[in-house]
């Protein structure tokens, strides 16, 4: 049997070894950019990748995911190590595609590059001894929430049920065999000091799909015989700022949306409007809060204009939960490749704003989301981009197959220690059903 000291100097070894051909999966995906539920050619990628590693897997889970398992010798729990293939859609960005818009403007492809990393340092390891336990390498769909009226369509045809990527997976039992999962997400400079940002939150939410109905007519010579459905959306959109003086702060509510149809000839009244929002907040209580209050407001758009509106709203995401003992694992290993004072640990209650769906595993099973800092400008913006490879791909990689040897080394004594001490919030039944209820649609014929 090796000792944890000389495992952690060998996984750190061999991700050396594949740093360009993992830098390059990276910048790979970068230029071939695909939004959620769409990421066919980065999914073949990942699956030729591990099929050249020699690591069995699925793939097509959840529409797009791949899913490896590389079993260790004897019996322990399963840790997942979990990257995401999408990206946003950020026309403008230097590196998106022409014709889609689709960018990695948050650092997604880097997420594949670390998963691969994990997978050629844990191969080695495959039915030994020293590895009680399994870690499944998974790359999921959809984390990034957009293009809501695609995935209600998806949802309608009955493709998807849960309409992003995590969800879906642990509705569909990707989730089932495994224990505890981990990722890490780049971070820019622009908003962390420090090379690894640990700990804090993230919002919940939930997903509004609104079409507002009027009534088409030449808008020159009988706009009083149309109903006009984008007015409606401006009252609502109006009476909807006109709420937010009453959010609190300690909500960290945020409403917002796009609207993604104004209309369809200029010299019509326009007859159908749509909207795709969002309602974040710290928890599911305040979020159900404020979606009510943005019914409200936009059923008096509707009111106001003689116009309908159907608002469908989707089960969003969950805060983010980090467990602290596996936080403690990687916040060693992450000191050991960058100095413990490169390695910042915010409090659990830090509410970073945006949400992902790695807050919905979270509350079925222990999890951590470390940041990798290694990008320059505003996530989510055109100018997001990579500035350090190594630290977004490599030190992350590391950090990640040390940690999963912190917990499967030995007899997988951490892990077990982490189960034994962590209570998940809910189970997946209960997730599902929580999940289920928050999905309504409407159609509000004012009166
Ligand atoms: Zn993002
Ligand atoms: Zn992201």
């Amino acid at each position: 049997m090796a000792t944890l000291t000389e495992l952690k100097a060998h996984v750190q070894a061999s991700i050396e070894a594949r740093s360009p051909w993992l830098i390059d999966v990276a910048k790979t995906i970068l230029a071939h950019p695909e939004a959620g539920f769409q990421e066919v050619k980065t999914a073949q990628l990942v699956s030729d990748k591990l099929h050249e590693l020699g690591i069995a897997h699925d793939t097509g889970l959840a529409l797009t995911g791949v899913k490896g398992l590389i079993r260790g010798g004897p019996p322990g729990p399963t840790v997942a190590v979990i990257g995401e293939l999408d990206s946003l859609r950020v026309p403008g960005h230097p590196h998106a595609d022409p014709e889609t818009g689709a960018a990695h403007a948050c650092g997604h492809h880097c997420q594949i590059g670390m998963l691969l990393g994990v997978a050629v340092a844990l191969k080695a390891l495959e039915g030994s001894p020293d590895l009680a336990g399994n870690v499944a390498l998974m790359a999921v769909p959809a984390e990034e929430f957009i293009d809501v009226q695609y995935r209600w369509q998806l949802h309608q045809e009955g493709r998807l049920g849960l309409m992003a990527g995590k969800q879906e997976l642990i509705r569909l039992g990707a989730f089932d065999d495994v224990d505890m999962a981990m990722m890490v997400h780049t971070a820019s400079g622009s908003t962390e000091n420090a090379k690894f940002a640990l700990g804090g939150t993230s919002n919940g939410h939930v997903v509004k799909y609104v079409r507002f109905l009027g009534k088409s007519a030449h808008a020159g010579s009988a706009p009083h015989q149309g109903i006009n459905a984008l007015q409606a959306a401006m009252v609502a959109l109006n009476a909807l700022n006109a709420q937010r003086e009453t959010l609190r702060n300690e909500d960290t509510i945020r409403l917002h949306g796009i609207l993604t149809r104004g209309g369809t000839s200029v010299n019509a009244v326009p007859a159908e409007v749509r909207y795709e929002g969002r309602v974040r907040g710290r928890n599911a209580e305040v979020i159900a809060d404020a979606n009510m209050k943005m019914d409200r407001c936009l059923r008096a758009g509707a009111l106001a204009m003689g116009a309908k509106v159907n608002i469908v709203t989707i089960p969003g995401y969950l805060p983010m939960l980090n467990n602290a003992p596996m936080l403690d694992c990687f916040q060693h290993n992450a000191s050991a490749l960058v100095g413990a004072n490169q390695v910042v640990t915010h409090p659990a209650t830090r509410n970073r704003g945006g949400s992902t769906d790695m807050g919905d595993l979270s509350q079925i099973m222990p999890v951590i989301h470390p940041y990798t800092t290694a990008a320059t400008g505003m996530g989510h913006g055109a100018d997001y981009l990579i500035a350090d490879y190594v630290q977004a791909v490599i030190n992350p990689a590391k950090a990640m197959a040390m940690t999963v040897l912190d917990l499967l080394a030995g007899a997988a004594a951490k892990a077990r220690e982490v189960l034994a001490t962590s209570k998940p919030l809910m189970s997946k039944q209960q997730y599902l059903a929580l999940q289920e209820a928050r999905l309504t649609e409407e159609l509000y014929a004012g009166r």
